[in-house]
């Protein structure tokens, strides 16, 4: 008997937040996949992340939600602070009602380990396998992709779901000619992040409320966690300029947090300065922040792209993750709808990368354009006096009005049923 000519029939490179969500799916639907992530064991990542409605649909699909609610912080509020006076406090309870799911935040790490278990664990999941050449010759039975240890797999398929610095984008660049392989670009700021210990100063009041301080030199967001832990997350502009491809992660101390922000003003610290919040912290973190400049396809043959690796953009709204999940819905429906023909891939991931692209523009294009509003970032005291009337002034109700375009897209895949909370 013939052996297959493919080891799999999807091959996802990177156990991020998209590949992950892909896997999972996946063996819910009996489609035979593996995942390649680069780093040797399945780590903590990160401090925090929020999800919106436009992701967590799809993971209460999975079962995923009921576990992100027992583990996270449901958003109440959001204080709006100019230094250490109150702007505004806007009501965000009414978005679960409004849009099905509210907006929760949780440690990065707790969250990762759900889409690690629920996409099948280790037994899918390949630590320490680092792509290095993806190769799709059409006239080849599967796509080759290539690791550093020189192992070789095949699949009809290939994901790229391995983030910013995608190496499958980099082979679909080269692929295409393209003289830039790379068109997602360093912005010249850095994101520092940490997640803070339950605050014994704070009570049940305080749980479920987010605090925006915009001080005058810079900004920064504490989003709250379970049982009043808050997770800060911050951008300011890179000391280090030119540092066009490398993170920064590793030189980030509390001191490189505190020079920035240490003095601000916050309403949870006893002292009322952040820093005592950024001395609290569990782990901290920075890393660049990129953001795509121009839409190449998100697709080339039989191979996708997927999340950061097809279309960065800026944390500032909290949407590269919720997107990720996303893609993950839209992909695999099109992957079931082909299931008996998966050895022809290249159409359908065509019509994938048309379904996503205007989609993803605008989430970068919304998460740009927040980045100048949040920072007050236009010419003649126009951008000070915009943020002013449109935090000080505008009521939560007009804010989830806005959103319906971004919360109200919640993609799922038909197959597999009505989500548990929809469905009670
Ligand atoms: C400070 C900060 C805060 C953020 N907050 C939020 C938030 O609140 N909400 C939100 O939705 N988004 C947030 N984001 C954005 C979000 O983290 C990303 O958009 C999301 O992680 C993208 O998921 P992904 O699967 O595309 O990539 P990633 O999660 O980056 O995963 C990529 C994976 O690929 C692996 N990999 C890379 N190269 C290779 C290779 N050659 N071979 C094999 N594996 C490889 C990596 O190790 C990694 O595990 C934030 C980002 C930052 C930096």
């Amino acid at each position: 008997m013939a052996s297959s000519p493919v080891d799999t029939q999807v091959l996802i490179v990177g156990g991020g937040i998209g590949g992950l969500t892909l896997a999972a799916i996946l063996q819910r639907l009996d489609i035979p996949c593996i995942v390649l992530e680069r780093s040797s064991t399945h780590t903590p990542v990160g401090a925090g992340i929020s999800l919106a409605p436009n992701g967590l649909r799809m993971l209460d699909q999975l079962g995923i939600y009921e576990k992100v609610l027992a583990a996270g912080q449901k958003l109440r509020k959001v204080q709006i602070w100019r230094n250490d006076s109150q702007w505004n406090t806007l009501d965000w309870s009414p978005c679960e009602a409004k849009f099905g799911y509210p907006v929760m935040s949780m440690e990065r790490h707790h969250f990762q380990r759900l889409l690690h278990e629920a996409a099948g664990g280790e037994e899918f999941v390949q630590y320490g396998a680092k792509v290095v050449d993806v190769i799709d010759n059409p006239s080849e039975p599967g796509v080759k992709v290539i690791l550093d240890s020189g192992k070789e797999y095949r699949a009809n398929m290939v994901v790229g779901a391995d983030g910013i610095r995608s190496v499958v984008r980099r082979c679909l660049a080269r692929d295409e000619g393209m003289k830039e392989a790379n068109t997602i670009k360093f912005t010249g700021r850095v994101h520092m992040s940490g997640i803070t210990e339950p605050l014994a100063n704070l009570n049940s009041e305080h749980l479920g409320v987010a605090n925006w301080m915009l001080y005058d030199h810079a900004t920064l967001t504490t989003w709250p966690c379970h049982n009043n832990s808050q997770w800060f997350i911050g951008v300011a502009k890179s000391e280090d300029a030119v540092a066009t491809d490398r993170s920064v992660w590793a030189k980030c101390t509390e001191d490189t947090i505190n020079k920035v922000y240490g003095e601000g003003f916050h309403p949870f610290a006893e002292s009322g300065k952040m820093s005592e919040l950024v001395n609290k912290n569990q782990r901290i973190l920075a890393s660049n922040v990129f953001q795509e400049t121009e839409f190449p396809s998100m697709s080339r043959g039989r191979v996708c792209l997927m999340g950061d690796a097809a279309h960065s953009m800026s944390s500032a709204f909290g949407q590269g993750g919720n997107m990720a999940i996303e893609d993950a819905a839209v992909l695999a429906n099109l992957i079931q709808a082909n299931r008996d023909s998966l050895d022809n891939a290249a159409p359908f991931l065509t019509e994938y990368s048309d379904m996503r692209c205007k989609r993803a523009q605008d989430v970068v294009k919304f998460s740009f354009r927040f980045i100048l509003l949040h920072g007050a970032i236009l010419p003649y005291g126009i951008g000070k006096l915009l943020r002013w009337l449109v935090y000080a002034f505008l009521p939560a109700s007009t804010w989830l009005w806005y959103l319906q375009w971004l919360y109200g897209y919640q993609p799922t895949v038909d197959a597999l049923g009505t989500p548990t909370k929809a469905s009670k």
